[in-house]
């Protein structure tokens, strides 16, 4: 292991992370805290984690060189960004010990291998991948069963936050959306009746002891995630332990290191389907910081440095609301600041703001945690968040 405050060769324990976004920055908080030094690497000289790391390294993913000096100036390094070349995890592996692995963030890369994994899980845990078929050509796109109609298209690869998909009501409208698509590869899914939206994040150590975070429940607004609720009684009992125990057969089957969200749909016959992975922490996983004795950044942290990865409890109930860049403009379009002090007067209010310097549509500047001994005490301070909001 990599003990806190060690130093090695002289130098102070120091962990890297490629990517500088808002989870890189979390990362960055939860390892400092154990008085490791930090080295992000981001191609934007503003990102909000490389603003807050010790050390930052400007350079694109795929730059030999700044790898070489990322693998030189740290003892283990991570990612905060799904979409990181795979090549470039593997060429770091070579020198220090990487987490997930290259190969683990290439299945969750790429929808197709993603999806047979899952199919491949399924015989186990009970819990299968939405219907689906692959289209990589023409032919493909002729030999689609009936069955997944309507459905939802998927783009492989670089999809997120609903970008990338096309909902398609008959084979016509699915030509031509995968037409729009510039004909890459794609997934069709059935477009399945859902009642609830869920996700679940687990740790799993180098020596295989995997921990889970409490099953969150997920709202989305025009494809991206709005509301994250967790306490009692959020989702249906068994839909719970059947999400909590397909992730860690996920994660075991992949031979995992670090920390994995898994999402996942309850339909509204009540059984459970899984949708997609995460090979990092995932927004919906932030209430973490505040409402368990453990965040997945902590873990994250753990799983890197090969700390004990204790079980972590959850001592509050939680409501996150994410703050999209939308906020920071009245209704006529003018820019504003968010009331920020009568949110931060309720009970229970924690503002996380990413430093992001300008604000955009849809981007995601910054979360809002309630927090609460009942779902009822945090479901009220979150209604009032969202009157002050507008
Ligand atoms: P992203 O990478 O954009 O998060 P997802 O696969 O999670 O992609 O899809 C985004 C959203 O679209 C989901 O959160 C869900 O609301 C909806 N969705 C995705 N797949 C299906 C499906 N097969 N049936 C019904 N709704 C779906
Ligand atoms: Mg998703």
């Amino acid at each position: 292991p990599l003990l806190p405050g060690s130093l090695i060769d002289g130098r102070p324990a120091t962990l890297g992370v490629l990517g500088g976004g808002q989870l890189g920055r979390m990362f960055v908080h939860a390892a400092q805290a154990l008085g490791y030094e930090t080295v992000v690497l981001d191609p934007d000289a503003g990102s909000p984690a490389g603003r807050v790391s010790h050390h930052f390294i400007q350079a694109d993913y795929r730059d030999e060189n700044a790898l070489r000096e990322l693998a030189a100036r740290c003892h283990a390094i991570t990612t905060e960004f799904e979409n990181v070349p795979a090549e470039s995890l593997a060429a770091l592996a070579a020198t220090r010990p990487v987490s997930p692995a290259a190969e683990c963030v290439a299945i969750a890369q790429d929808r197709i291998r993603e999806k047979a994994h899952f199919a491949s899980c399924a015989t186990g845990s009970g819990v299968a991948p939405a219907p689906y078929a692959v289209i990589e050509n023409e032919a493909d796109l002729g030999q689609v069963p009936a069955v997944l109609l309507p459905g939802i298209l998927k783009t492989a690869r670089l999809g997120y936050d609903g970008k990338g998909q096309a909902r398609v009501a008959n084979r016509d409208e699915l030509a031509a959306a995968w037409q729009r698509m510039g004909g890459v590869a794609c997934v069709l899914e059935q477009m399945l009746p859902l009642a609830h939206e869920c996700s679940v994040i687990v740790a799993r150590g180098r020596d295989g002891q995997v921990v889970s975070l409490p099953v969150q429940r997920n709202l989305h607004r025009d494809g991206i995630l709005a509301v994250t609720e967790v306490y009692e009684g959020n989702l249906p009992e068994i839909a719970v332990k059947q999400a909590q125990s397909a992730t860690v057969a996920i994660a075991n089957e992949l031979n995992y290191v670090g920390v994995l969200c898994v999402e996942f749909f309850v339909l509204q016959n009540g059984s459970l389907v899984v949708n997609e992975m995460a090979p990092r922490p995932h927004n919906s996983g932030h209430y973490t910081v505040d409402a368990c004795d453990a965040s997945q950044f902590d873990l994250q942290v753990r799983t890197l440095a090969g700390l004990p990865l204790a079980a972590p409890r959850q001592h509050s109930a939680a409501i996150m609301l994410n703050l999209l860049g939308d906020l920071w403009f009245s209704a006529d379009g003018q820019p504003r600041t968010p009331p920020w002090r009568d949110l931060l007067a309720l009970p229970g209010a924690h503002l996380h703001l990413y430093g992001k310097t300008e604000a955009r549509r849809g981007r995601k500047m910054g979360h809002l945690t309630f927090t609460g001994p009942d779902a009822g005490a945090v479901r009220q301070r979150a209604l009032q968040a969202a009157a002050l909001l507008g």
